[in-house]
C-alpha cells in the first residue's frame, strides 16, 4: 500500500466502487468516466506505479490482468475490445498505480489520439 495512492484506496476497500472481479491479488471495477459503452480497469493490490515500473516478479500477475480483463469482457457480451495502459503523464496517465484498461461496445479508431 503506497500513501495517498487512490488504486490501493480502492484494493483495500476504503472507496466504493462498482466490483467486477476480485481475488487476492487483482481486481476489476468500472470506471467512474466510461469512455466506452463498457469501460472497467484492471489493477493489482500491489502497488505497482506504471508498466515501466514491472518487474520479473510481476510478470505472471500481467498476463492474468490480461486473461482475466478477457473473460470479463465476455462476460459482459464484448467479443472486441481495446487494452489500454498508459504509462507517464505525457501518455494520458492520472493514477500512478499501474491499471489496464478494458473498453468496448463502440467502434474504435486507430491511431489514439
Ligand atoms: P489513466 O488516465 O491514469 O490511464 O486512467 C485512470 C482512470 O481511472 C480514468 O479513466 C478515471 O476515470 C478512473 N478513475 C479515477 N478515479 C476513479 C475512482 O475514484 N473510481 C473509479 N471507478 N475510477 C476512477
Ligand atoms: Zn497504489
Amino acid at each position: 500500500m503506497s500513501a495517498d495512492c487512490l488504486f490501493c484506496k480502492i484494493a483495500a476497500g476504503e472507496i466504493p466502487v462498482e466490483m467486477l472481479y476480485e481475488d487476492d491479488e487483482l481486481l476489476a471495477f468500472r470506471d467512474i468516466a466510461p469512455q466506452a459503452p463498457v469501460h472497467f480497469l484492471l489493477i493489482p493490490k500491489k502497488h505497482i506505479q506504471d508498466p515501466a515500473a514491472i518487474t520479473d516478479d510481476d510478470e505472471r500477475l500481467m498476463g492474468k490482468m490480461m486473461r482475466r480483463g478477457a473473460a470479463i469482457a465476455k462476460e459482459n457480451g464484448i467479443e472486441d475490445f481495446r487494452l489500454v495502459f498508459n504509462n507517464g503523464a505525457k501518455a494520458g496517465q492520472t493514477v500512478f498505480h499501474i491499471h489496464m484498461h478494458v473498453l468496448g461496445g463502440r467502434d474504435m479508431q486507430w491511431p489514439p489520439g
